[in-house]
């Protein structure tokens, strides 16, 4: 079993050599100060308690998976030991807002963070993770009683918080839920119905759970427009802050499922349960966003969490495993065989999950940066252009990253051969506890359709000029670089392909609305490569610079050179496939009728 070690050399360039964090937080109004020195010693905390903490606890959870009876679930042996653990440490808090017992530090640190904690194990990181949804959403949405009821402990992490929005018959399209709210006072409902797949739904980690529930009014209209959000406890909360009588929304039984054995999922009954509007009656889906937002956010980080793992476990096997003779000639003469990193299919492999893994983590950090400026910029006009960057990126990142943090864990697997295959190495476990982060929090299908329907046609594509404007002046900027040529160019043209693309899409939309739906998944993977690039053209010329000004860690900036010419020249290239899929239109798919298929 690979036991972690956080890559804080590889987060230490993003932060201090691509993006310029120190000088990112000078520039936020936030009256906490943070610098590298401070940001470093943060994060080296969080690497040591994910190492020792979480990380032994991820073969654990999958093996022992939760327990459900009639008193409720239980998590994994050692699960809630370490989310005390968690909270004595304080880092529930960091990045929630001071005003509710938090620490007030940016939420790009709550990203990197994140990062190191998921990577411990997928399956733990999902308690904590749920709860900042939560709390997003009652900090915009709620009313200053719910605020002041909820937020201090779910801040502190002493309760937890989970998402209900689907049920049996919807997940996807949840105008068509029937979950009921019933008026009982001015401001207390009644909640009757059944919810299914909530992820932490019921658990013996905190003393309250919070459910943030969608649900329908008497009189509401159908569809997304009779949607509201209410605020369900598992336990109802004394005026005094204690905990009140047990609320009827209990669990009625556990999936038993591919992955994340360790992380709950819960089929959720409410019947007449307590809860409390958030928010306007009805606009609940538009209120919900900022959890799913939140949440998709944090699963697109999965992507580079199993992309990490899958690298972690196949690097040093690809050293010690031996087998057959290197093509170009013996490399370890005094071995029976060749350590399997000589081989080129092995190497395609393994530079494979290292572009994806390092390349998401500049992705990521790069939108954790929008995060703080979205709500922290210093001008009216840096706060909009961040959240028009999120717009774009978000079911960029959600779904691309998702989709190749699978394919990451895949090789992973593949790098171990038949060894792969089998629990101990534990890359079976990272590829079953992939697959799910392209189904939740809304599928790689449907974030697809965010982005060409909503975000960039919704914009008549001004969201899309905003960000690959951004990627022009970059290659504008590097035109006069013979040595970064290799990359300028193809970036170049990767861009103004997109920018073709969607326009072509767009059009070939207002005569028939299904071509907009058969080139959106192509349409985001495109957009995914395309933006990858950029950030590995931006890590090559930093790596570049680096070479000429300095003659430490000479290993590392070739590394990262090396990496950005197998992207560029291995990876990037199956946009060719995706521009030739889109161009080809809806027809080879909506040919047939559904009974011939
Ligand atoms: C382990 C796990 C944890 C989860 N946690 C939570 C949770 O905490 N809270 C919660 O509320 N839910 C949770 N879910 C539910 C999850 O978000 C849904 O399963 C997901 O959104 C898909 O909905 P569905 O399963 O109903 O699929 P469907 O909506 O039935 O979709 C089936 C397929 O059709 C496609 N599809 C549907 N509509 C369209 C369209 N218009 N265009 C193109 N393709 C379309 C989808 O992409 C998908 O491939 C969880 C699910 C799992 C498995």
């Amino acid at each position: 079993m690979p036991s972690y070690k956080a890559p804080l050399r590889d987060i230490q360039f993003v932060t201090n050599d691509l993006l310029n964090f120190s000088e990112h937080y000078k520039n936020l109004t936030t009256d906490v100060e943070l610098d590298q020195q401070m940001q470093s010693a943060i994060l080296e905390e969080a690497a040591k308690f994910s190492e020792n903490v979480i990380s032994p606890l991820n073969a654990v959870g999958d093996q022992h998976g939760c327990k459900w009876s009639a008193d409720g679930v239980t998590t994994p042996p050692g699960f809630k030991a370490a989310y005390q653990q968690y909270c004595e440490g304080g880092w529930p808090s960091l990045a929630m807002p001071e005003q509710y017992g938090g620490q007030g530090l940016p939420e790009s640190l709550n990203v990197m963070v994140s990062e190191l904690v998921c990577s411990g194990s997928v399956a733990w990181s999902g308690y904590p993770g749920l709860r900042e949804g939560a709390i997003k959403t009652l900090v915009s949405y709620g009313n200053e009683n719910l605020k002041n009821t909820f937020l201090p402990n779910l801040v502190s992490g002493k309760w937890t918080g989970t998402m209900c929005l689907t049920e049996s018959h919807c997940g996807t399209d949840l105008g068509q839920l029937k979950t009921k709210a019933t008026p009982i006072t001015d401001n207390e409902y009644s909640l009757s119905g059944t919810k299914i797949f909530i992820s932490c739904g019921e658990h013996d980690m905190a003393e309250n759970i919070v459910h943030i529930v969608l649900a329908r009014l008497p009189d509401a209209p159908k569809g997304t427009a009779g949607i509201s959000l209410f605020v369900v406890p598992k336990f109802l909360v004394n005026e005094d802050g204690s905990l009140g009588a047990r609320n009827p929304v209990n669990c009625g039984s556990i999936e038993h499922k591919m992955g994340v054995h360790g992380f709950v999922t819960c089929v959720m009954n409410f019947d007449g349960a307590k809860g409390y509007l958030i928010g306007q009656p009805n606009k609940g889906l538009e209120a919900m966003f900022t959890f799913m937002n939140s949440a998709r956010l944090t699963t697109a980080l999965q992507g580079l969490v199993h992309s990490e793992v899958a690298y972690q476990g196949a690097l040093p096997y690809a050293k010690e495993r031996l087998a057959m003779r290197s093509l170009s000639g013996v490399k370890n003469p005094d071995g029976p065989a060749d350590p399997i990193i000589v081989h080129p299919d092995v190497r395609r492999m393994l530079l494979t999950i290292k572009s994806f893994a390092e390349g998401f983590r500049a992705f990521a950090y790069y939108v954790a940066q929008q995060l703080d400026l979205s709500d922290h910029g210093q001008s009216e006009q840096q706060r909009s252009q961040a959240k028009n960057l999120l717009a774009l990126l978000t079911p960029i990142c959600k779904g691309f990253m998702t989709e190749l943090g699978c394919e990451a864990a895949h090789h992973g697997v593949q790098v171990f051969g038949g060894h792969g295959y089998i629990k101990e190495w534990g890359m079976e476990q990272n590829q079953r506890d992939s697959r799910i982060s392209t189904l939740y929090e809304g599928t790689t299908g449907i974030q697809a359709l965010d982005l060409i329907g909503r975000k960039v046609l919704g914009s008549k594509g001004a969201l899309l000029t905003n960000f690959s404007d951004i990627i022009l002046a970059f290659c504008k900027s590097q035109e006069s670089n013979p040595q970064m040529a290799e990359f300028i160019e193809p970036l170049k043209q990767s861009t103004i392909d997109w920018l073709n693309l969607a326009n072509k899409i767009g059009k070939s939309a207002t005569t028939d609305a299904d071509e907009l739906g058969a080139a959106s998944v192509d349409f985001l993977m495109f957009s995914g490569y395309t933006i990858l690039a950029y950030f590995w053209a931006r890590m090559a010329s930093v790596s570049l610079h680096k070479l000429e000004s300095t003659t430490d860690d000479r290993d590392f900036y070739n590394s990262k050179i090396n990496t950005a010419r197998f992207y560029f020249q291995r990876i990037l290239p199956r946009t060719a496939t995706l521009k030739l899929t889109i161009q080809s239109g809806a027809q080879n798919l909506m040919a047939m009728d559904s009974e011939h298929f």
